[in-house]
């Protein structure tokens, strides 16, 4: 009888180990699955940071070509609200010397001009 009782505790004991160890164990999993889950966390993060950069390069990669890239188009003159090309070529050369688009055809340029020559002789 003394036997078995002794038995008995050292079987509750023993349950109780068991019980303690598996909690341990959840623990311990639930722990890794903390750390795994960080680790993800930290590995999209680093990936939508890679995905940036690299939209970045391609947007500069663009930005770089268009501005290299000119096609001929039509610029309304602010004078007498004409149309004037303004050719690709034009564009080029007006960028390589950092020159502004310009704003009035070439007839009110002139005209601009010779006015203005005028008003330095008269002066
Ligand atoms: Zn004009």
């Amino acid at each position: 009888m003394e036997e078995k009782k002794y038995t008995m505790a050292e079987l509750l004991a023993e349950e109780d180990e068991r019980l303690k160890r598996e909690a341990e164990k959840r623990e311990q999993e639930k722990l890794l699955e903390i750390e795994r889950k960080k680790e993800e966390k930290i590995l999209l993060a680093k990936q939508k940071e890679e995905e940036k950069e690299r939209k970045h390069q391609e947007w500069l990669a663009e930005k770089e070509r268009r501005a290299n890239t000119f096609e001929d188009r039509n610029i309304e003159c602010k004078k007498c609200g004409k149309e004037f090309l303004f050719s690709a070529g034009e564009q080029k050369f007006y960028k390589e010397r950092g020159f502004f688009a310009p704003s009035m055809c070439k007839d009110c340029r002139a005209s601009v001009k010779t006015i203005n020559n005028f008003r330095k002789f008269e002066g």
